[in-house]
């Protein structure tokens, strides 16, 4: 019978992977923790209303790429593409603004996008990030970024840069999307068939478009930063000054716009040197028009979200060792009917112990047990044989220094114990 393989753009995990992940996921969690945001786990599928409220039906993920389907009473749902929109949802949902007037979440999650699979984009691929919600202030921009930041600090990886710009806001948007419709108007047919697409209904993400020709096109475009109103200026003038005193270094791009319509004032990429065309690992901003649009009250709000398959590509890139290898501690090594018939208590008092313990259950050749060991990178292996049985003994091999010893039965846990403290 033909085997059934696991859908494009899906991955297993496999567990001399999984070390690495549950590396990453305590780094993320202590930083979390230390800058004092807390964890919010919200349900893997949701309304697809959710998503085409708060995301934009007009946006690629809505229109192309969710996974939305039916359940059993016809209702529409999606498996979730973003985590914003379900962090929001929830915050309302469950009046977490009652309880204190800036609340500060995080999330690791899984999410799933039906895109092409490529390198480091998956079809159920995994984030984290963090939003805070219910602080308009500059300084809960900086504080996102610093995160973002102190996270991949924390976990080694380097070479990275920091973009920011301001996207504005509903008073001089619209002023500054006028300004720049009128100079693509006149080239609007040289531009890719995305960026026509975009002309009337999101002109700003033309500026964002990774094709040649549109690049080109656009190299003498407006800036958003030059028609910004007082307030919006004022933000993002505080947001930089502050980066600066804490010594944040960070590049202005006046075309960074991110894809999704809900972000308002300042947007942040951070990017790596490590990764090709798809070089940005992290992105981020603020999104203050977005409650209302989910049926809540005005919020201000910031966030950021991070891919961790293309952060752990970028710390494989550089070599960073996120996880040591899971090595056993002891292997017992059974020879003999009645040996072996032994060794199971010997196994259940070493595991009660603490000590990671193996065996072998196939009843095997002496040498083929040490191979095995050997092969499991094991520290000390502890033999039972007829002469250890009849002198209630055990001899331990170090298995890095090589040397034998033996143990009597009543000092084995304290003094193996001992040795692996050592
Ligand atoms: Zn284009
Ligand atoms: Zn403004």
């Amino acid at each position: 019978m033909e085997a059934i393989r696991r859908i494009k753009g899906t991955q297993d995990i496999l567990p001399q992977e999984v070390g690495k992940w549950v590396a990453v996921e305590t780094k993320i969690r202590q930083t979390m923790n230390t800058f004092h945001f807390e964890e919010l786990r919200t349900p893997i599928f949701e309304k697809t209303e959710l998503f085409a409220r708060g995301i934009g039906q007009l946006t690629d993920i809505v229109s192309k790429e969710m996974y939305t389907f039916p359940d059993r009473s016809k209702k529409l749902i999606t498996l979730k593409p973003e985590m914003t929109a379900p962090i929001m949802r929830a915050y309302i949902e469950n009046k977490l603004y009652a309880l204190s007037s800036v609340t500060k979440l995080f999330y690791i999650a899984p999410l799933f996008r039906q895109e092409n699979p490529q390198a480091g984009r998956l079809r159920q691929f995994h984030q984290f990030g963090a939003e805070t919600l219910g602080a308009a202030s500059p300084d809960a921009d900086v504080e996102m970024i610093a995160l973002s930041l102190a996270i991949y600090k924390a976990l080694g990886i380097s070479g990275l840069t920091l973009k920011i710009n301001s996207v504005g806001d509903p008073a001089c948007r619209p002023a500054y999307r006028d300004t720049l419709k009128n100079y693509i108007r006149p080239h609007l047919n040289e531009y890719c068939s995305d960026c026509q697409r975009r002309f009337d209904e999101n002109p700003m993400r033309i500026l964002d478009c990774k094709n040649e020709t549109c690049s080109r096109l656009n190299e003498e475009a407006p800036k958003i930063s030059e028609h910004l109103c007082d307030d919006c200026q004022t933000h993002y003038d505080q947001v930089k000054a502050q980066l600066q005193k804490l010594d944040i270094p960070f590049t202005e791009d006046p075309y960074l716009v991110r894809g999704l319509d809900y972000y308002t004032r300042t947007v942040f990429e951070i990017t790596s040197d490590a990764l090709g065309a798809q070089n940005a690992i992290c992105g981020g901003g603020r999104y203050d028009l977005l409650a209302e649009e989910l049926g809540g009250q005005p919020t201000p709000a910031v966030g950021f979200a991070s891919g961790i398959e293309r952060m752990l590509m970028v710390a494989e890139k550089q070599g960073l060792i996120l996880a040591e290898e899971n090595r056993l501690d002891v292997y017992l090594v059974a020879m003999g009917t009645d040996a072996t018939r032994e060794i199971g208590f010997w196994l259940h008092q070493l595991r009660a112990a603490g000590i990671r313990t193996e065996r072998d259950y196939l009843g095997r050749s002496m040498k083929a047990q040490m191979r095995e060991a050997n092969k499991l990178k094991t520290r000390y292996v502890l033999i039972l044989g007829e002469d250890e049985l009849n002198n209630n003994i055990f001899s331990l091999k170090d298995m890095e220094q090589g040397e034998q010893s033996q143990i009597p039965f009543n000092e084995l846990i304290p003094t193996v114990k001992n040795l692996l403290t050592k």
